[in-house]
């Protein structure tokens, strides 16, 4: 039968069977967040479209093409968020976070918006998991946002991975770089796509960020940036490549690494994956020293990435050693109708004192209630029929030796809880 209702194009379930992945990412990411000492911070899934305009760029693509923009009932022209540093920058300002630690370490976990065709590992709602560092200018707290950010998919397990890094400079040198780059495409210009073009005069570097094949083709021979940064920028880009040389931390330098959005300043970077086909990009990430100010703030140089939770998700299924682990599993069976209240009242108790359990209000039979118990990997069944009911006891099948016991009602949370202890933790 096929359903009459279906998600929307480019959304997708995220379904149980899918679940444990996703909560060991999250609770991976976490953990490893607060050991740099990072805390959560939560905005809304929609702002003010201007927020986005202003902040990553009104000509980078997120802006002209996948912003879900909308009026509501109070003629607000609203955005659902395409990205999460420019909610974040915003609520640094808005709360005065400047002015109660020098450096604001945050991170943040929800899902994103954009309209873009779908494909594989590229959808129109996906979730982002990133942290943003504001506060200082210095290349060692780039390097610590990419070794985090290295640290984290290593503790994933995640493996097939590499770090892109490249410099975009500042304002000062940005010109300089614009104008080669013009230079160097402008013979071609004919030849490259309507946004390139469009772009050629404003924003050139967006040139390279292009994904159209034969813009990219065009591009073969073109003058390293980083020949063209500033003293500045150029001694900031070296710090942060020694940084991570002493950490021990592979990159590659890649010279046509401009990332969409237009807030970026100097380091910009990328974690790519061999394993997730075209959209080969875990995370991005980079120095953004100027967007604070652009949002009405005092100046505060930042640096931070984001990571889709989905292309994380789609590297470890292909990991066939990943185990989820849940609490071993109580399967209650009642025997009869009769028997039900009292199975409810004990499960209630298990579940308190910190059992997971099953109580199947369809089955009555020992068959049935024995075979699913087996479906979903219970540890024990609880089996509870009139004669137990008699003996106020029940009987306790332990599932995985397939050994049985009668124990009294009231002693039932005690003797599982021994069993628990001496059950061997490899099973
Ligand atoms: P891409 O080059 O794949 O379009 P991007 O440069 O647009 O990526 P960012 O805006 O830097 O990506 O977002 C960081 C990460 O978020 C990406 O590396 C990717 O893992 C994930 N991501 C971005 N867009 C999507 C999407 N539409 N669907 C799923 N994941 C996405
Ligand atoms: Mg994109």
């Amino acid at each position: 039968m096929s359903a009459k209702y279906t998600a929307p194009r480019g959304t997708k379930d995220i379904l149980p069977s899918e679940m444990p992945f996703w909560h060991y990412v999250e609770t991976t990411s976490r953990a490893i967040f607060d050991r740099y000492n990072y805390q959560e911070i939560r905005t809304p899934v929609f702002e003010h479209t201007e927020l986005f305009e202003r902040g990553i760029g009104d000509t980078t693509d997120i802006v002209e093409k996948e912003m879900y923009t909308f009026h509501d009932k109070g003629d607000r022209r609203l955005t659902l968020r395409p990205e999460g540093t420019a909610p974040i920058a915003r609520a640094y300002v808005q709360h005065n976070l400047h002015g109660k630690q020098p450096i604001s370490k945050l991170y943040y976990c929800g899902p994103m918006f954009r309209y873009e065709r779908p494909q594989a590992g590229r959808y129109r709602q996906f979730h982002q998991i990133g942290i943003e560092s504001l506060g200082s200018p210095l290349p060692i707290c780039d390097a610590e946002v990419i070794s985090l950010g290295v640290h984290l998919f290593d503790e994933l397990g995640l493996s097939g991975l590499s770090v892109n890094i490249n410099s975009v400079g500042c304002p000062v040198c940005r010109p300089v770089i614009e104008e080669r780059l013009k230079q160097f495409i402008g013979m071609n210009l004919e030849h490259l796509c309507g946004d390139c073009n469009r772009r050629f005069d404003s924003r050139p570097l967006r040139i390279l960020d292009c994904k159209n094949t034969t813009c990219k083709a065009y591009l073969t021979g073109l003058p390293d940036i980083r020949d063209s940064l500033c003293h500045e920028c150029n001694d900031h880009f070296n710090y942060v490549v020694t940084y991570l040389d002493n950490l021990g931390i592979p990159f590659k330098i890649n010279p046509q690494l401009v990332r969409g959005l237009d807030y970026y300043t100097r380091t910009t970077f990328e974690i790519v994956s061999d394993q997730l086909g075209a959209q080969n990009a875990l995370c991005g990430g980079g120095r953004y020293d100027g967007l604070v100010t652009q949002l009405g703030g005092p100046a505060t140089p930042s640096v931070g990435f984001a990571f889709g939770v989905e292309r994380a998700v789609m590297i470890l299924q292909e990991l066939s050693d990943y185990h989820q682990s849940r609490l071993p599993l109580v399967y209650l069976a009642p025997i009869g109708f009769d028997q039900q209240s009292r199975c409810f009242r004990l499960a209630d108790q298990l579940r308190r004192a910190g059992f997971r359990c099953e109580l199947d209000p369809n089955k009555s039979e020992l068959k049935g209630h024995l075979k699913f118990a087996d479906r979903l990997d219970a540890e024990w069944v609880l089996i509870y029929g009139e004669t137990e009911a008699l003996a106020k006891s029940v009987v306790v099948k332990n599932m995985k030796n397939r050994t049985q016991e009668t124990v009294k009602l009231d002693r039932v949370q005690g003797y599982l809880e021994n069993d628990n202890i001496s059950r061997p933790s490899h099973r």
